[in-house]
């Protein structure tokens, strides 16, 4: 569905979502965070979206965004039509792409996972450690950023796959300022370190898009004021506020909330069937008592 037929927002108005990738059932951590979107936007008179983030055309399936609605109307929420779809969008992503690109800040990255694997055990079993991410996984290696553009255009010309990477460093310079979003609450204005994350993937050779792109590209497409999601993507927030700057897009405010646990005091999986949505409505609850098992 092309943006346009989007209904227009106030410019003063503002706009919540909820964006779920539909890679398996919804459970008790996206009931709170469904919920406290939309609570939000009503409280305010604002906008409650819903947007299906399935750039994984291998992972998510029909059933599962099937499942999305239905536990969602289950929870008795209404969401703004037409919902958007990041499938249905990869030319946008494309673009914003092709922009850093032009820029001089993405080089194509050859370097297998098998092969990253490799480098980090072998740099491991010396001793040393590797440089890890927010989210424990280790930084892209150098090695692609440093290929000349004959090699580049020979690997290509060969066939070799290749994702896109964001040069990290080359990116930062081109930004003024230091950066920082604003979180909702008494925390306030948050420093933002996209270094700590490396030369993170754009789009990849079996997936034309990455998270971190679609989500930055999607937030400002839908005027999104307020991002409210949990805290697990907190830190990726400074990767979304450096392409941001770079694509010259608006910055909305986060709120970052809470992390339903379970029993075990660990972050819910898809895979987890008991606390699914679906299991607990086939057990008699009732959205109501979701929103009492979520604390609301
Ligand atoms: N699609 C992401 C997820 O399901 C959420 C993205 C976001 O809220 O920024 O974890």
């Amino acid at each position: 569905m092309a943006e346009e037929t989007m209904p227009a927002s106030p410019p003063d108005k503002p706009v919540y979502r909820f964006a779920p990738s539909p890679n398996g059932l919804l459970h008790l951590g996206h009931a709170l965070s469904a919920l406290l979107n939309h609570d939000m936007a009503e409280a305010v008179g604002g906008r409650f979206l819903l947007r299906i983030e399935d750039i994984d055309l291998t992972r998510c399936t029909p059933e599962f965004e099937a499942a999305i609605y239905r536990d969602l109307a289950w929870l008795g929420l209404d969401w703004e039509k037409p919902v958007r779809r990041q499938s249905e969008h990869f030319d946008a992503y494309h673009e914003a792409l092709a922009r850093l690109s032009e820029m001089g800040v993405v080089y194509p990255a050859f370097l297998t996972r098998g092969e990253v694997k490799a480098k980090v055990a072998a740099c491991e079993a010396d001793g040393k450690s590797w440089p890890r991410d927010p989210d424990g996984s280790p930084l892209y290696p150098d090695d692609d950023r440093h290929r000349s553009e004959t090699e580049r255009r020979k690997l290509t010309a060969d066939g070799v796959r290749h994702a896109f990477r964001l040069d990290m460093q080359k990116a930062l310079g081109l930004i003024a300022a230091p950066l920082s979003w604003t979180e909702t609450g008494d925390r306030g204005e948050i420093p933002a370190d996209p270094s700590a994350w490396g030369d993170v993937v754009l789009s990849r050779s079996d997936a034309p898009s990455s998270y971190h792109l679609s989500v930055t590209v999607d937030d400002a497409a839908q005027g999104i004021t307020h991002v409210v999601r949990g805290l697990d993507l907190f830190e990726a927030t400074a990767v979304h506020r450096l392409l941001q700057e770079l694509l010259e897009l608006p910055q909305p405010v986060y709120h970052h909330h809470r992390l339903v646990v379970g029993a075990d005091g660990r972050k819910l999986s898809k895979s987890e069937g008991s606390t699914g949505l679906a299991a607990l409505r086939d057990r008699g609850l009732s959205g109501s008592d979701i929103r009492r098992l979520v604390g609301l």
